[in-house]
């Protein structure tokens, strides 16, 4: 007979309606095989007491709906970032809060070439913009790049921009310049941004991928606490699928990864065929199969498609990834294959739109049980939540968005009464629609715990309170960074509570998020998790 391990905790958090908490957890080939107190595993033969989190509490493996493997990329270059921020080490970055700080951090660095800082967002310094100028501090021979936190800006000094040219260049959309003509340093989106990149040896696509790069994301997920973690616009394709799972079926790789493939454009027949192919690879550590949808742009770039009355101060509406007619087309072909899709929306424009496109496809043929899953819905409200439901289409919402960006959109995007109902996980929930949030790292950290606290408190980087009427309870956030995203990935038969028969994935938090003042959830120490009854202790 195989060997039976029981956890033994101060309190084990189920999330199972049945038994909403234990004492004890026995595991048996991977799977939960009892739950309750010391003598839960005598009716199996017993089995060998673990007491090493006695003292802790284990709740479910956090799952990470919506993150990306960049994650994992991003930290060969260095964090300029305004918040501190953990690397997949374990190691804190203090975040830079002023332009002096990027220049003496990346100075420290400038023995490489070239020399690369990422996380930067000039929204939270109220300095003038970092320019080219400054950036010469560092060097004036060696290219010197500063990716923006939104990777759909950087600025650079004039050896870069020197390397492709620009210093000559006449008129080329997105690269920035002064009153007098002269460029800034700043570029705009990939047309400018791309030849800067490819000569300083940034390459996206490769920050994404490759064995060291699933390492550490596996690593920085294993860190705050995530079992299952998602890489939401992967390209992987089936000539990747052998070289993914040799790092992901490594006993020591500590996380279950979910991609969903990147589509912006193609035959949805053909690609699905490939999806279903993927599908039939999957194990229990890789779940492949599903794709990403790109609608709109962001909310704070202003490239966010809003409906009237639209932007503060008249800024022209935002811009489709993927133009309405397209979309309609790729979400008919993927749903009658049964492809499950997640459909990035930032503004309630693109969720309207993705809406209609999904009731149009579900009239015809497809699953009843889709899981499609609108990412991100910053701007949904109570009539699309309904709407959403009535299609039996989930959310995943951007919870870490009110802290990091919730002052400017106050201030400067869509003021103070649509800013109060972003990500509003409570009328989500009260419409009946299936609730999971999210960090969209790199964008924002992964820290599920953090992102829990966010949709709990809804306070702002400035720590004003947002929109008190769309929080939601601990245990509400509890639900949506388990079950709830387990749900959005088609797991959550196998994952997301601790239940009998499903696999033993879970962690071990150093106090109670349901019961720590609501203000401390943010702060719980992760001590270990297990995944498939491995244990991963923290700093191991
Ligand atoms: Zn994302």
């Amino acid at each position: 007979m195989s060997e039976t391990t029981v956890f033994c905790a101060r309190q084990v958090l189920t999330m199972d309606a049945n038994m909403p908490q234990a004492t004890h957890v026995a595991v048996r080939d991977g799977r939960i095989l009892a739950v309750g107190d010391a003598s839960c595993a005598d009716p199996w033969g017993g089995g060998q007491l673990d007491t090493r989190f006695a003292d802790a509490v284990i709740a479910p493996g956090f799952v990470e709906g919506h993150a990306h493997l960049m994650e994992g990329g991003l930290w060969r270059y260095t964090y300029v970032g305004f918040m501190d921020r953990l690397d997949p080490q374990g190691q804190r970055w203090p975040g830079v809060t002023r332009n002096e700080e990027v220049i003496a951090r990346l100075r420290e660095v400038a023995t490489h070439e070239p020399t690369i800082g990422w996380g930067f967002d000039p929204i939270f310094i109220s300095q003038a913009r970092l320019n080219r100028d400054m950036l010469d501090q560092v060097s004036t021979e060696r290219p010197v790049a500063v990716l923006f936190s939104s990777l759909h800006l950087m600025v650079c000094n004039t050896a870069a921009l020197r390397s492709a040219g620009y210093l000559e260049a006449g008129d080329v959309e997105g690269l920035m310049r002064d009153a007098q003509g002269r460029p800034t340093g700043e570029l705009r989106e990939m047309a400018a941004m791309f030849p800067v990149l490819r000569r300083l040896g940034v390459d996206f696509r490769r920050l994404a991928a490759g064995p060291e790069v699933l390492r550490a994301y596996g690593a920085s997920a294993r860190r705050a606490g995530v079992t299952t973690a998602t890489d939401l616009f992967s390209s992987l394709t089936v000539q990747d699928v052998d070289a993914t799972l040799e790092v992901v079926q490594a006993s020591d790789f500590p996380i279950r990864l979910v991609p969903a493939v990147g589509v912006v454009d193609g035959d949805p027949v053909a690609i699905a065929r490939d999806m279903a192919q993927m599908r039939q690879r999957s194990t229990s550590k890789l779940r492949m199969g599903a794709v990403k949808l790109m609608t709109d742009g962001s909310i704070q770039g202003f490239s966010a498609r809003l409906q009237w009355p639209g932007y503060l101060g008249g800024v022209p509406n935002g811009m489709w990834n993927t133009p309405p007619e397209v979309l309609r087309g790729l979400i008919a072909g993927f749903h009658a294959s049964g492809t499950p899709m997640h459909i990035h929306v930032n503004g309630n424009e693109a969720s309207a739109v993705t809406l209609e496109a999904l009731a149009h496809a579900m009239a015809g043929p497809g699953p009843r049980d889709h899981r499609h899953t609108l990412q991100h819905g910053q701007l949904m409200d109570e009539a699309q939540f309904r709407r959403a439901a009535a299609l039996g289409v989930g959310v995943n919402l951007f919870a870490n968005h009110i802290y990091y960006f919730g002052d400017q959109h106050v201030a400067h995007t869509v003021g103070l009464e649509r800013a109060q109902r972003m990500n509003a996980c409570r009328s989500a929930l009260e419409a009946g629609v299936n609730l999971a949030i999210h960090s969209d790292a790199p964008v924002t950290p992964l820290a599920p715990l953090f992102t829990a606290w966010c949709a709990v408190q809804r306070q702002t980087a400035s720590g004003r309170v947002l929109g008190q009427a769309q929080a939601i309870t601990p245990a509400q956030a509890l639900r949506a960074i388990t079950l709830g995203a387990a749900w959005s990935l088609n797991m959550d038969h196998e994952v997301g509570s601790i239940e009998v028969g499903k696999r033993a994935d879970m962690v071990v938090l150093q106090d109670n998020p349901l019961t720590v003042p609501p203000s401390a959830i943010k702060d719980i120490a992760v001590r270990a998790t297990v995944l498939g009854g491995q244990v991963f202790e923290a700093g191991a």
